[in-house]
């Protein structure tokens, strides 16, 4: 089963349709990458996916239980506001189910790695402290960071940030995790170590949307691979059927990698 479906989404944003109809599903193990040029909608439906945003109709699913509902509406009726069309309890409920991982980390510049880490475990997930502190030192050594649990973000690297910010999204064991461009902010040599962690993480069967620049990467991991402009899926198919595809928009869009 899908852990992961959204259907029909569609967005406006001062009444540009930024998203024309998304469909896509991710299931338990799977990777799904989406590229596509910057601009075409990507950031936002991540957004919509993780509930930062709410699409103007389309339906989204986690586990088969409808999150999200919304028919598509008249621009006067669509101002009612963004509560319309969520199932609360539902929604509640698979909030546990996912992590996100941002391009900028956003780390909490003013508390320690390991509370970094620690603070979603306490606070949203009322754990012990003792648990808590216990989890995310496990974390840390898996990440190779043991020795940084006390000191603040700004001393550590951009990789270094960005393995922290994949450990305080495990701490609360998610069934699939969201990136979204991992590893755009760094330098290119730092790249690598994030790449390997997520690599990791598949080997690991863990269910992960992943938006992303880096094709090499995205051609490798993936088991789906979603190509996006302009709000809407051009082209979609297994790593293998992308970057062979004959699609115009596809091949100049990958030609610029090359
Ligand atoms: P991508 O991640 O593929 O680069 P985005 O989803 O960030 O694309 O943006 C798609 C389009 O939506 C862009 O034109 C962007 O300017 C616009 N957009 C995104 N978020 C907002 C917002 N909150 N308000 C208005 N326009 C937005
Ligand atoms: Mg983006």
């Amino acid at each position: 089963m899908a852990i992961l479906e959204m259907k029909g989404i569609k967005k406006r944003f001062s009444g540009e349709e930024i998203l024309k109809g998304i469909d896509l599903s991710c299931k338990e193990g799977e990777v799904l990458s989406i590229i596509g040029p910057s601009g075409s909608g990507k950031s936002t439906l991540l957004r919509i996916a993780t509930f930062l945003e709410s699409a103007d109709s389309g339906t989204i699913l986690y586990d088969g239980k409808t999150v999200f509902q919304r028919e598509a509406q008249s621009e006067s009726l669509r101002k009612e506001g963004d509560s319309i069309g969520w199932d609360t309890a539902n929604r509640q409920q698979a909030k546990a189910l996912f992590g996100l991982v941002f391009q900028n980390f956003n780390l909490f510049p003013h508390w320690t790695v390991l509370e970094n880490i620690i603070a979603p475990l306490i606070h949203v997930q009322k754990k012990e402290k003792t648990y808590a502190v216990e989890k995310g030192m496990a974390l840390l050594e898996r990440m190779g960071l043991s020795d940084k649990a006390g000191q603040y973000p700004y001393s550590l690297s951009g990789g270094q940030k960005q393995r922290v910010a994949i450990a305080r999204a495990l701490a609360l064991e998610p069934k699939i995790l969201f990136f979204d461009e991992p590893t755009s902010a760094l330098d290119p040599e730092l790249t690598g170590e994030v790449l390997e962690l997520i690599r990791s993480l598949k080997n690991e069967q863990m269910a992960m949307v992943i938006v992303t620049h880096e094709m090499g990467f995205a051609r490798e991991i993936s088991d789906k691979i979603l190509f996006m402009a302009e709000g809407e899926v051009l082209c979609q198919g297994t790593s293998e059927e992308l970057f062979n595809s004959e699609n115009l928009r596809l091949k100049n869009f990958l030609g610029n990698f090359r």
